[in-house]
């Protein structure tokens, strides 16, 4: 079963996602870490995306591994754990140009479809439920307000020593999600048989046990049939 959770910048998906793998015992993937990964590598080695033959050979060696490590998946790029350095602002500001190409969408779709083959999985990113997975038997489609999401955004950067203000988070939030909405190359859209779930004030525990009513429903319904 490959249950689908999309949604605009620092919705909720991740935390909500992880806990919802954990508690099915799905395998979790989150293909935003999988976009932070190259644009990371893009940015360390100077890759001019817009020049067709450069991206090309730098597609071509880079390799992207996902781990388990206690518990949590890792994302190693070309050998080594990249999943500390990916969260960091100067990512979050540049990963939407670059995930926006079209060579690189297409080679991470090949990748996630890999990544979930023939597993219970819970995907999330922005085009699982239109684009990655189309077929997905759930969909969920998680927003929340500018304010609430620029103020878990802080509290995750401040977890990770990094301080920044709620003026400056509501304003990448918001040109992160424009650019991700209007971009030409399966944007950020939800799927009409997606579940919309407004979490501005909804806790995480309830964000969860919503959802996980929403998969029971849905074993319930194929078991009757
Ligand atoms: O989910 P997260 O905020 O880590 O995603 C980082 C960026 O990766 C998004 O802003 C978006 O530009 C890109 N992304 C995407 N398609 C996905 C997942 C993420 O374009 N499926």
């Amino acid at each position: 079963m490959i249950i689908a959770i999309d949604g605009p910048a620092a919705a909720g998906k991740s935390t909500s996602a992880k806990l919802l793998a954990e508690r099915l015992n799905f395998l979790y993937l989150d293909t935003g870490a999988m976009y932070r990964c190259i644009a990371l590598s893009v940015l360390e080695h100077k890759i001019d995306i817009y020049d067709e033959s450069s991206l090309k050979d730098f597609i071509s060696s880079f390799k992207l591994e996902l781990k388990t490590v206690d518990g949590s998946p890792d994302f190693l790029v070309n050998g080594s754990s990249v999943s500390k350095k990916i969260r960091t602002t100067s990512i979050s500001k540049k990963v939407s140009e670059i995930s926006a190409i079209p060579a690189i969408r297409e080679y991470m779709v090949s990748l996630q479809r890999s990544f979930a083959k023939n597993s219970n999985c819970v995907v999330e990113g922005r085009d699982i439920g239109t684009v990655v997975f189309p077929e997905a038997e759930i969909k969920f489609f998680i927003i929340a307000s500018v304010e609430v999401r620029a103020q878990r955004r802080k509290l995750e950067l401040q977890n990770m020593g990094e301080k920044i203000s709620l003026k400056k988070l509501r304003h990448d939030i918001k040109a992160r999600d424009k650019y991700d909405s209007e971009r030409s190359h399966s944007p950020l859209k939800k799927a009409i048989n997606a579940i919309k779930i407004d979490t501005t004030k909804m806790n995480i525990n309830e964000q969860v046990n919503y959802m996980i009513s929403h998969v029971n429903l849905k074993k319930i319904g194929k078991n009757n049939k």
